[in-house]
């Protein structure tokens, strides 16, 4: 069925026009000043602003096996109430996806569930165990071409390396959580800094993260691999990166909303606990620069679900992570471009959608163009609203921003044509 978007501000390449959009479950058929399609449905987009669906490399759902913190169904039903039409879900699920056949079950599992595309990775080594590779051409044959150990770095240097041929020579990607745990003692949660010390908390140092990543990269590197790393948090890891790109290798990182809003001296209790921790404020201002300057390619947001009980505890004790589908576009909006004024909307959306899809290698995926899916979202950026966690779709309500005044809510998203969310 024909659907034509009509009186909202469009973001095209060239920024926001006021345009029409036409599209079917197919792809985008016509984008103009006034579109004539007597049998399409009308949607009605005044005072709306008109995205292209969101996209996120960096997302748990936890299914299967840990069903009482998400499912494949609520957490893409949260994807589609933040504007993301596209997500990647991480592998630690049980069982892990290692090979064909596990992955063709996860893979079932998603089509019968997702309101939205998921695409799952692979696991880089079996179980995440850090000792045997996985199989990424038998994963590659049912098209995927993604794999992370997320939740944990891969230790052995020589496994690390022994995988990263075997992922050359299938030609997929990795997307590395690196941590060197000889860094991080037990029961640490937060950025070791003279403010945990105060607070009693135990400190994890920037060079968990940094150290390994290093060293992925100087394999990987020289290998012509494709790496990615995952939520980079400190000033060293940037350094690393941008000494990477400068020696000309395949590399590229992301970094999350709650990195760029957030520094380790806002931390209150569980719900600000996340692996890797906020960081200080020198780390959060150089995080910043190197998305501006490219040295960090876009945005992804780790959305990671827990129940209240998980989270419920000392802090020593308490899970990592946040949720995040539901608050990352709003609240980036609301600081930098309506606040701030630092960026524009189009380089946002562009490091929420575009971005992503190009690295991550989805086609026809991230733009608002003839031709491309009909992934479309409409946005209200004028209202404001609180974030009050209890409206989340997720099961999650592990946020550091309930509360926070912010602009841009989703209003409806569009996934191939249909809607799947739509706000009052
Ligand atoms: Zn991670």
């Amino acid at each position: 069925m024909k659907r034509l978007i009509r009186g909202g501000q469009v973001l095209l390449d060239d920024g926001l026009k006021a345009c029409e959009v036409l599209f079917d479950e197919e792809q985008i058929l016509a984008i103009a000043e006034t579109i004539d399609a007597p049998d399409a449905e009308v949607i009605d987009a005044s005072g709306l602003t008109v995205l292209p669906g969101l996209v996120d490399t960096h997302v748990h759902l936890r299914e299967p096996g840990q069903e009482q913190k998400e499912t494949i169904a609520t957490g893409s039903m949260a994807a589609a109430h933040g504007g993301f039409t596209t997500v990647f879900a991480m592998p630690n699920v049980k069982p892990f996806p290692n090979d064909r056949k596990t992955m063709r079950d996860y893979l079932d599992l998603i089509a019968k569930d997702a309101v939205v595309t998921v695409w799952p990775f692979g696991t880089i080594t079996r179980d995440e165990k850090g000792q045997e590779p996985s199989d990424y051409a038998g994963m590659k044959e049912l098209g995927i071409r993604w794999f992370s150990d997320d939740g944990v770095g891969v230790a052995d240097e020589n496994v690390m390396r022994q995988a990263m041929l075997k992922a050359k020579e299938a030609g997929v990607l990795f997307s590395c959580h690196t941590e060197d745990m000889d860094y991080r003692k037990p029961g640490a949660s937060v950025h070791q800094s003279a403010y945990a010390d105060l607070m009693g908390w135990g400190g994890i140092p920037s060079a968990c993260e940094s150290a390994q990543l290093i060293r992925d990269m100087e394999i990987a590197g020289p290998l012509g691999l494709r790496y990615h790393g995952c939520h980079i948090s400190a000033k060293e890891s940037v350094e690393g990166i941008r000494k990477a790109k400068a020696a000309g290798w395949d590399v590229s990182a992301e970094v999350t909303a709650h990195h760029l809003l957030l520094e380790d001296r806002d931390v209150k209790g569980p719900n600000w606990k996340m692996n890797p921790p906020l960081r200080s404020h020198e780390d959060r201002m150089a995080l910043i620069a190197a998305l501006e300057d490219g040295t960090l390619d876009f945005i992804a947001n780790d959305h990671a679900p827990h129940t209240r009980q998980d989270k419920n505890r000392p802090m020593a004790a308490a899970a990592f992570g946040i949720i995040s589908l539901e608050t990352s576009f709003p609240l980036l909006y609301t600081e930098f471009v309506h606040r701030q004024k630092r960026w524009t909307l189009a380089q946002l959306v562009g490091w929420m959608s575009r971005k992503p899809a190009e690295r991550f290698g989805l086609e026809k995926v991230g733009r608002l163009a003839v031709g491309y899916h009909s992934d479309i979202v409409l946005a209200d950026l004028q209202s404001e609203r609180v974030i009050d966690k209890d409206t989340f779709l997720s099961k999650g309500r592990n946020t550091p921003f309930d509360g926070w005044t912010v602009y841009a809510g989703i209003r409806e998203t569009i996934k191939n044509g249909r809607t799947v969310w739509k706000g009052k």
